[in-house]
């Protein structure tokens, strides 16, 4: 595989494209909105300066790496060369049936289509296409060129040769890919989501406040992240879209999202990426305080 292409250049796509890009491969990064590729392209630029400052990576590699990014908004121009498409666009099933649909269309017969998406199937994603045994699942872990796991998911007509091929090409970009099935939330966020909505809830149902739930989580689990600080790193529309996949997927009500989740998401509190969730980020994340205003029950 030498040419891939990234759909969606958000909190994931950069990443995937400056991990692809900085071990030497080709990468087309599509998105339908051009100041996204303009912030993604910033980012990826800024990251790259921050492993020079530590001195993992040197200024002509930083160059190099930045040389290997093309972007573009035309799904169609954006594709058609790839060996390997992963798409990362929102995390929404209709939004991501349409892209799969075109991309079956547009990309080579023999090109693996991939999606990052956080837990929607696999196997419904590949049936839109007339290539099911090259449609796969790889979720990377945010952010991307520090994070070492790659949970591959095999969709039902997933084939082995396609598997074997993005478990190699993972190791290849010096990740460390797992294999799971196809059913719903995979592994990660099965077990993930349901511990954030119930900090959610634990500080909704005033138990605690925020920094009072993250400090028992860090200090008392070894987390190196509180659970409502990982929640605001995700986004929270994200971790909303997982929950929505894990209860109906399961027809479970113990996945139902808390309100107060549903509330801050549709107030546009987001997390990071809209400068407050559970923390605000005005002054920049390291310095980020507690914004929820809430009065524990006495
Ligand atoms: P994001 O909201 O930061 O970025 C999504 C990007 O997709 C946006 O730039 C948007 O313009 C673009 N987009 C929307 N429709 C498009 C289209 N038709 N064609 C091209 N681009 C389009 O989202 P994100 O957090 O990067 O999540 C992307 C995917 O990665 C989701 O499936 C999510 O579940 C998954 N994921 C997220 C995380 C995380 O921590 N945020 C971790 C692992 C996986």
């Amino acid at each position: 595989m030498k040419n891939i292409s990234v759909i969606g250049s958000g909190t994931m796509g950069n990443g995937i494209a400056h991990t692809f890009a900085q071990f030497g491969y080709q990468v087309s990064l599509v998105d339908i909105n051009l100041d996204a590729l303009g912030r993604a392209i910033a980012t990826i630029t800024k990251n790259l300066e921050r492993q020079i400052a530590k001195g993992t990576l040197t200024e002509e590699a930083k160059e190099a790496t930045l040389a290997n990014i093309t972007t573009v908004t035309d799904l169609q121009a954006g594709v058609e060369n790839a060996d390997l498409i992963v798409e990362a666009a929102t995390e929404n099933i209709e939004l991501k049936l349409k892209i799969f649909k075109d991309l079956d269309q547009f990309a080579k017969p023999e090109a693996i289509l991939a999606s990052n998406t956080s837990s929607i199937s696999i196997t419904q994603i590949a049936s839109v296409t007339n290539r099911g045994d090259k449609v796969i699942g790889m979720h990377f872990m945010n952010p991307v060129p520090v994070m070492k796991l790659v949970e591959v998911i095999r969709g039902y007509a997933t084939s082995d040769d396609t598997t074997f091929q993005i478990m190699e090409l993972s190791k290849v970009i010096s990740k460390i890919p797992v294999e799971v099935n196809d059913y719903p939330g995979f592994v990660a966020n099965r077990i993930l989501m349901p511990m954030i909505n119930e900090a959610i809830y634990t500080l909704y149902e005033g138990v605690a406040g925020v920094d009072e739930i993250d400090t028992v989580m860090k200090l008392g689990m070894a987390h190196p992240m509180g659970p409502l600080q990982l929640a605001d790193f995700i986004g929270l529309d994200v971790c909303l879209a997982i929950l929505n996949v894990l209860n109906r997927g399961f027809g479970n009500p113990k996945y139902a999202p808390c309100p107060l989740l549903v509330n801050m998401v549709m107030a546009g509190k987001k997390g990071i990426k809209t400068g407050e969730g559970f923390y605000d980020y005005s002054n920049g994340v390291k310095e980020a305080k507690v914004a929820t205003k809430f009065t524990p029950n006495p």
